[in-house]
């Protein structure tokens, strides 16, 4: 038996389709048709969300299959190859780039290295030519357009997730005869949901909007996805939906949503474009609030300056951030945007830990101790007089009064319904993975028609 890693990537458009939806398609045919046996869960990795030419979902899905021989191997990657020209046939989009890509084998350490550079950096073409022509027959792909899903296809195959943190995705997908029509989950239900399995399941509803979280909109297959800790408490979760339409087929993915594996601790001179990062520093000018709403302030560390932005979407984070003065340290966590004409690189940002907020004083001149009124200044080094009944004091001196702060130290996010898919909410804090089985065989993963494929 071999191992056969399958990764897709771009195969969507705005106009319906998606890359998981067309995963979960040839996943139910391969069972059904050729039997197949995972080795893991199907994994949806979601890579760099700061890449200016990223995919609309920016995620990659992978098959790992037990195969018999390399001829079953190749077989399965024409055959995956053909039905993706096939399924973007049916949905045309002239900017995706769809991309097929196989690998043979346990994953090589410069693949794997790769797969983490995909999530935190950006990869030019080169880089990924070098890779393929290093990984000689191992590997096949097909770009069926171009050669930028490639990138993505390959990353997926290379985080493994083994020794990582990672979650599940529960995805239901609509029969295409609902496509375009609103969604028919009942509000109510999910918040059931919500308040009978969290924190094990996270991001299902936000009560700061009243709305479910757990439904896209648009024209795209997706009719829900539930986010979670472990395969069992997603079932569990679905079954308490209530669904006034028919769910044509439903898997579980294994993924690294919700991770935070796009940041890197970087000091701010390390902190290029379009990469993710945690930053620690001081903030050097005061939070101010721009055009657009969005409120930026600048931080520092000893190798440099940047300016982080709270953007207008994240509402009401962003009084949390007004809150800080210069002097306070912070930990800042989100992707470094490219500088403008109007501003430099600015750290989005998408979480904040406050370390340390620095007592804020107030220099006063003293009260006048015959009536009590507020002295004035006689100039420099003269003491205070009194502007109401003229007593004067040579020796008086301002007084520094501590003002309590109305910031607390601690972890600040946004609300949930500002979260993007890699965001990692405080809720799951302290539940962290490290570990998945190399080979595992994974059991109750797809439904077609509501009933469980075996
Ligand atoms: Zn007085």
């Amino acid at each position: 038996m071999i191992k056969l890693h399958i990764g897709f990537d771009d195969i969507d458009s705005p106009r319906g389709g998606c890359t998981t939806h067309f995963t979960a398609l040839i996943l139910s045919k391969w069972i059904r048709e050729r039997n197949i046996e995972l080795f893991d869960y199907p994994n949806l990795v979601r890579l760099n969300p700061a890449v200016p030419w990223k995919t609309r979902g920016n995620g990659s899905l992978v098959l790992r299959i037990m195969v018999s021989d390399l001829n079953t191997a190749r077989d399965m990657f024409e055959e995956a190859v053909s039905e993706a020209y096939r399924y973007v046939g049916r949905y045309k989009h002239p900017e995706s780039q769809p991309a097929v890509i196989a690998y043979i084998g346990d994953i090589d350490p410069r693949l794997k290295w790769f797969g983490v550079k995909a999530l935190t950096d950006l990869i030019p073409l080169t880089l990924l030519e070098r890779l393929l022509d290093r990984l000689g027959e191992r590997v096949m792909y097909r770009g069926i357009k171009g050669r930028r899903g490639l990138i993505g296809g390959l990353a997926g195959i290379g985080y493994r997730m083994t020794d990582t943190d990672y979650t599940y995705e529960l995805i239901a997908y609509r029969s295409e005869e609902y496509l375009g029509k609103p969604r028919m989950v009942e509000a109510s239900s999910v918040k059931y949901m919500d308040q009978h399995t969290k924190p094990y399941t996270f991001l299902n509803y936000d009560y700061s909007i009243d709305k479910p979280l757990i439904t896209p909109h648009g024209p795209d297959p997706v009719l829900l996805g539930i986010r979670g800790e472990k395969p069992e408490i997603l079932v569990k979760a679905y079954n308490m939906l209530r669904i006034n339409e028919p769910v044509s087929l439903r898997v579980l993915y294994r993924t690294n949503q919700h991770t935070d594996s796009h940041l890197r601790r970087r000091t701010i001179s390390e902190a290029y474009i379009y990469t993710g990062a945690i930053i620690r520093g001081i903030v050097y000018s005061r939070p101010r609030r721009i055009r657009g709403g969005h409120v930026v302030f600048g931080l520092r560390d000893d190798t440099g300056v940047i300016d982080v932005a709270a953007y207008e979407p994240t509402k009401e984070f962003r009084r949390v951030v007004e809150k800080l003065l210069p002097g306070d340290m912070v930990e800042v966590y989100g992707v470094i945007r490219p500088q403008s004409s109007k501003h430099g690189p600015t750290l989005n940002l998408e979480k904040i830990r406050v370390v340390a907020v620095k007592p804020a004083v107030k220099v006063e001149n003293p009260k006048c101790p015959r009536c009590g009124a507020r002295m004035k200044s006689m100039g420099r080094g003269k003491g205070f007089k009194c502007p109401k009944c003229g007593y004067r004091d040579p020796n008086a001196h301002k007084i520094t009064r501590i003002i309590q702060r109305d910031l607390e130290p601690g972890f600040y996010q946004p609300p949930l319904h500002a979260f993007k898919h890699l965001m990692k909410p405080l809720e799951r804090f302290g539940r962290e993975k490290s570990f998945f089985p190399e080979i595992f065989s994974p059991r109750n993963y797809i439904w077609v028609n509501e009933k469980l494929l075996k």
